[in-house]
Parts: C-alpha cells; structure tokens; sequence
C-alpha cells in the first residue's frame, strides 16, 4: 500500500514511518497507511506556516472566501465517499458519517460567510478629535490537535475559523482516524491555498502533538480531547504564554419528569446515550428520571433496546457501529465490571457481541439502581454505556444534574414550560436542550462547557472570533 503522506509547506512529504488505519467493523481490513511525521517534520511544518503567515495575514476576505466556499462545496459534493470513509475509519454508521461529512462542508462554507463579516468598533474618543476604531487581528500559526471521534468535523470547525480569520494551520489528527484529515488535507491542497497557509501533521501525540505544544512560533492551540491530555496543553501553553481553548469531557444529564412524552423522552435518552457507539463528549451517559415516570421509562428504553441493530457501521439498517479500538473496548468492559462492583443493576446488554466480521462490538449498556456518587455517574466512560438514577422530583433531577465535574451539554424531557424554564436557566452546562437528545448540534451556534469540560472561549458560529482573533485598538488624530 502507498503511503498517504504529509502536507508541508505545499508539498505532500514522505516519512520514514507509518501507521495501518484499521477499520473497527472488520479487523482484516486496511484502510490505508498513513505517515508518522517526526519532530522535524513538525518544526518544518511550523515554520513554513511561520513565513507563509507574513504574507497571509494581509489576504484579502474575498480570497479566503473563495477558498473556504470551494473546500465546502466539495467536501459537500463528496459527501458519499468522505461519509464511506468516515464510517470505515471510525466505525459510526454510514448515514452518521455522511451526515458528518455534509456538517463539515457547511461549517467551511458557514465561515466563507464569516470572512465578509469581520466586524469591528467605531467610537469617540474622550479626548477632543480622536478617533478610536477597534479591529479584530488573526493570532497567527496555530495549533489544532483533534480526536478520533469526529474525525472531519473536528478538524473542520477548527481549521475554518482559523482560516476564515487570516491564521495559519498546523493540525495533527488523532492517530486512529487520519484518513478524513487527509482527504480534507487534499481537498485543502486544491483550494488555490497559499503555500505553508496550511500543513497537515500525522503522527503521534507524544511526538507531533508535544512538538506542537513546545514550539514558540505557535501562537495558539485549540484541542479537543481527553481530560488528562488536556492539562497537558494547559500546562504548555501556559508555561509559554501561549493563547489556548480546551474541549475534553462531559457526562452529560438527560432529566426525564413524570410529565414528559415518554417515547420522545426514549428516544432522547437511546439516540443520545448510544448512537455513534455513545462515543461523544455529549453523550447522554446520566439519565436521571423522576420516581413517576421511572419504570416505565426503563421498561420502554429496554425495549427499544432490544430492537437496536448493532454491527457493521457499513451495512444498512445498522444503528450503533462498533466500538473504536481495543484500548477504549476494554475502557468500556472495565466500567461495565466496575458498575457491577459498585451494587448498579445491568438492565441491558453490556456484552461483546460476535457479528460476521472479527470487530469491536458492544451491545449498548443500560445500568438501573445507580446512585450519581458511582464511579460510573461521575467518570466519562466515552461508550455505549448509560446509566439511570432515580430522584424524587425535579428539584432533586437538578441538583443530580449539576452535580457533576463536567458541564458540557444537558437536557430535560418535560412538557412543563416552568420546569423547562428552569432547568435552562440553572443547568450548570455551556448548552442545554429541551425535549431533544444532549447530543447533536447546529453547526452555526456556539459549541462548549463549563467547569471541567471545556477552557477557554466557545468553539464555532461567530464566538469563534474570540479565540482565532487578538483586538487591536487604534486611536487617531487627524493632522
Ligand atoms: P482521545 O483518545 O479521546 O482522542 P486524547 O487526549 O488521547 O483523547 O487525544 C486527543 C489528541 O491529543 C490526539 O490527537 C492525540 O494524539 C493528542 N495527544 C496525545 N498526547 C499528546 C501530547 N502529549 N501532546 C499533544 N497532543 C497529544
């Protein structure tokens, strides 16, 4: 197999290493290898977006509009291969993996619109015929390093604001899942992109992700990741005075009142808790249900269950593909021992499945009887793993809800506008849902948490201004 290699300074660059990308449906199976870049590499890469940023940063809006318009809309008229791929590297179904690919291009064309939009501030001056303008700058070369989970849209609500603001990208994918940042890397290359503007690092984290981090010339990182790599970037970024935004973990709430539409409530609760093998930061891992509503809701979210096709994320009629990777496989069956451990109830599933291709199946795990103390309501499982506490009444569902070391998303199920008021108001969450899962989001809104989840400013939609720009204010005299 040809070796997919690296993009520096506007040429695809060999390496003397490589990494086999293999697909989590079926282990026999290849996807491509994919270059290892070494700290050298990741310096050259750094430094040709160094020089390319000279010149770069004074590009004009329409320039950088009509490359984000056409890596958009190719992206979109691709949409059926890249979601092909996607599936196959990562193993969410085929119409989850369009569906992200489809998101990407409209993140890369939501920010050709951005580009014309660059606003800024006129005002008077306190001193008498001064003028005080304030503008929005681009920080520079920055850093993203990106997870596996959302192998194209991650990187494309990373690397389009930073494009769209006049910054240069150096970006390092997740090892398990290069195959969409290289596709995305090509379609890149084609844009009309200056040389350098844009540089695409595989490799590991501990080489290409900490080269990244200790280098000088990189003005800013954004990461999306674990929590513990992400204090890692903190610590870094910090020790340099480099600008930083972290997106990590979540284990995110679904409340579900008496009063709720209990099949919308299980629908909320399964799509959320398990669709893309429950291997998001917003998945719905803390289903806390109110004594009324409690057996049924768990008798009716079994039975959905049951009727969930698990397999291979390439076959139609599949709902969850299979788990990643072996690491996070064991992740997974480790919680599921440790739930058992601590006296939870395993209602549903939990197990290793066999399909007719050697893969990472899971079936989805619903545990019952949990209190929110658990170690498997507090940590971040990252998989089909979902847990169900029972409370008294709302006012007990907020308090379990905010009592978390995470605050990414939450969501209620109720047909109550008082409560749903309410929880909107006092959920300890960067974003909050009413009657829909706490997973999937609009590509044009802001993205982010609070407490451990997430630092730094929000991620896509205009907010993304704050961190992929510096203000400069100006003040003039007319002589
Ligand atoms: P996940 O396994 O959920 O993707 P990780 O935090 O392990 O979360 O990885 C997120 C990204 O951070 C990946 O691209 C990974 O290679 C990268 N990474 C891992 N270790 C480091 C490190 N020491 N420095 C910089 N990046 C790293």
């Amino acid at each position: 197999m040809t070796m997919h290699r690296n993009f520096i300074a506007g040429d695809w660059r060999d390496a003397s290493d490589g990494n086999d990308n293999i697909n989590p449906s079926n282990l026999g199976d290849v996807v491509g290898v994919y270059a290892r870049a070494s700290r050298t590499e990741t310096e050259d890469a750094i430094a040709a977006a160094t020089e390319a940023f000279k010149t770069w940063q004074f590009s004009t809006i329409q320039q950088r509009h009509d490359i984000l318009e056409f890596i958009g809309n190719e992206i979109i008229a691709r949409k059926e291969e890249l979601g092909r791929l996607l599936s196959r590297e990562e193993g969410k179904t085929l119409p989850e993996g369009m569906g992200e690919a489809v998101r990407a291009g409209q993140i890369f064309k939501f920010f050709a619109g951005e580009c014309l939009r660059i606003e800024g501030d006129r005002l008077d001056s306190v001193r008498p015929g001064v003028g005080v303008e304030i503008t929005r700058e681009p920080i520079g070369v920055v850093g993203l390093i990106t997870p596996w989970n959302f192998p194209i849209a991650i990187p494309a609500w990373k690397i389009a604001p930073a494009l769209a603001y006049g910054n240069c990208v150096v970006i390092k994918p997740a090892e398990l899942v290069p195959g969409c940042a290289w596709a995305l890397a090509d379609i890149i290359s084609r844009s009309g992109i200056p040389d350098g503007v844009f540089n695409l690092v595989m490799g590991k984290g501990s080489q290409v992700g900490q080269a990244i981090l200790d280098n000088r010339a990189v003005a800013a990182v954004s990461f999306t990741g674990s929590v513990q790599t992400g204090s890692l970037v903190a610590a870094a970024c910090s020790a340099r005075g480099a600008k930083f935004q972290l997106e990590m973990g979540g284990k995110n709430p679904l409340v579900v009142l008496d009063d709720a539409d209990l099949d919308n409530a299980v629908d909320c609760a399964v799509q959320g808790a398990f669709f893309s093998t429950g291997q998001r930061c917003t998945a719905s891992s803390r289903l806390i249900v109110t004594e009324g509503i409690h057996d049924r809701f768990i008798e009716a979210a079994k039975a959905r269950l049951e009727k969930t096709v698990v397999g291979d994320a390439l076959k139609e009629g599949v709902q969850i593909g299979p788990v990643v990777d072996e690491t996070q496989l064991a992740q997974d069956l480790n919680y599921i021992d440790i739930g058992r451990q601590e006296g939870a109830t395993l209602a549903f599933g939990g197990e290793r499945l066999e399909r007719d291709t050697d893969g990472f199946y899971l079936s989805p795990a619903l545990f019952t009887d949990v209190r929110n103390d658990m170690r498997i309501a507090q940590e971040e499982i990252f998989g089909p793993v979902a847990t169900v506490i029972k409370v008294k009444d709302y006012d007990e569902a907020l308090t379990v809800a905010n009592d978390t070391a995470f605050g990414l998303s939450a969501g209620i199920c109720t047909t109550s506008l008082k409560y749903a008021s309410d929880f909107k108001r006092k959920s300890q969450a960067g974003m909050v849902m009413v009657n829909l899962p706490t997973a999937g989001v609009d590509y044009h809104v802001p993205f982010g948490g609070r407490k451990g989840s997430s630092y730094g400013s929000r991620e896509q939609g205009r907010y993304a201004d704050e961190f992929y720009t510096t203000v400069k204010t100006a003040y003039t005299l007319p002589l």
